[in-house]
């Protein structure tokens, strides 16, 4: 495992020594699968995105959740209570220091209090039972392939019966693949026959994580990774004036990961490839697709060129459609 400092996805940074391999991140290859201008301006330049975007607002709950987890994950025998209350007193501390994006005070504060029922809620039940089997939280796990290091960073790595379990924690499980629906997603999405590259962003992360855990933990019986969405479901509590009510979700890729190994795998090192060769245009990459799909949630969008361009075009063939119309009538 790398001690390596990380992105705000969680995943670290993709820099080197001259005389070891260039390092790709799940995080980088899942945003270059999205658009590859998004990546640009994403890794490569210093851009911010728009403070209310709902990336960053994700982002920021996202990182709530982790640290605040972590830190009760980290302790050793004791009960539920003490660990919830380790994590609550993190959650204190992080939420001061880190209040941005609300639009209300009543947005803020229903946020806090659906972030500390999710806290309490996970570690009383299986967020106690998979601290007791902890091996690692917060690290990162990689491994080389054809002189590309590939590292992700997991928030918590669980060992029982001989099964490892990566886990990352999420608010939800928006952008993650629903596994279920097919067993040939990458080949769909590589033909074009369903476009979603978030989600297929989210099962490159995932196959990352799988084969950084087997190479970092050595071939053990078993081995999986879950995204787990600790705020699927919030709503104001019918039964209790005042709380809140949340559901997790939690979906686990090592049957995916293994029906789908090879295409998987082609798509990563074709995106790798791409990244290191500095491939930002997003015309090589189905931009008529981005531009439909992708544009219109990025976070990037009022400084990119090829957004206005396209708009522009767009623009350019109503006015000339309509121009059209008036000639012939
Ligand atoms: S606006 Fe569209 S083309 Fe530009 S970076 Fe975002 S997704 Fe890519």
């Amino acid at each position: 495992m790398t001690d390596r400092r990380t992105d705000e996805h969680g995943d670290s940074a993709g820099t080197n020594d001259a005389d070891e391999p260039p390092v790709v991140t799940a995080s980088q290859l899942a945003t270059h699968v999205v658009c590859p201008r998004q990546h640009e301006f994403e890794y490569d330049r210093p851009i911010t995105p728009r403070a209310t975007s709902d990336d960053r607002v994700r982002r920021r709950r996202r990182e709530l959740l982790r640290r605040s987890i972590v830190a009760g994950l980290q302790l050793e025998d004791v009960t539920p209570d003490e660990r919830v209350a380790a994590a609550l007193r993190r959650l204190d501390r992080l939420w001061t220091s880190s209040e941005a994006s609300y639009l209300a005070d009543e947005q803020a504060q229903y946020d806090e209090q659906a972030i500390r029922t999710a806290i309490e809620r996970y570690l009383s039940t299986d967020g106690h039972d998979h601290a007791e089997d902890v091996v690692d939280t917060d690290v990162t796990v990689g491994y080389e392939r054809d002189g590309i290091r590939y590292e992700t960073t997991v928030d918590a790595v669980t060992k029982r019966d001989g099964q490892y379990l990566g886990i990352k924690y999420l608010p939800d499980m928006n952008g993650v693949l629903q596994v279920t629906w097919y067993d040939n997603n990458v080949e769909r999405f590589h033909n074009g026959e369903g476009y979603y590259p978030r989600q297929i962003g989210s099962f490159v992360e995932a196959g990352v994580a799988i084969q950084g855990l087997i190479n970092e933990y050595g071939l053990s019986p078993d081995y999986d990774f879950a995204y787990t969405g600790l705020l699927e479901t919030t709503r104001p509590a019918y039964e209790s004036t005042g709380e809140i009510h949340v559901e997790t979700e939690q979906r686990r890729f090592k049957s995916a990961f293994e029906t789908e190994r090879d295409e998987l795998n082609e798509l990563i090192e074709d995106r790798a490839d791409a990244i290191i060769d500095g491939k930002t245009d997003p015309k090589d990459w189905r931009f008529s697709r981005i531009a439909e799909r992708s544009c219109k949630y990025c976070a990037y969008r009022d400084g990119c060129p090829d957004w206005m361009e396209s708009e522009m075009s767009f623009t350019d063939r109503r006015l000339s459609e309509k121009d059209g119309g008036d000639d012939g009538d």
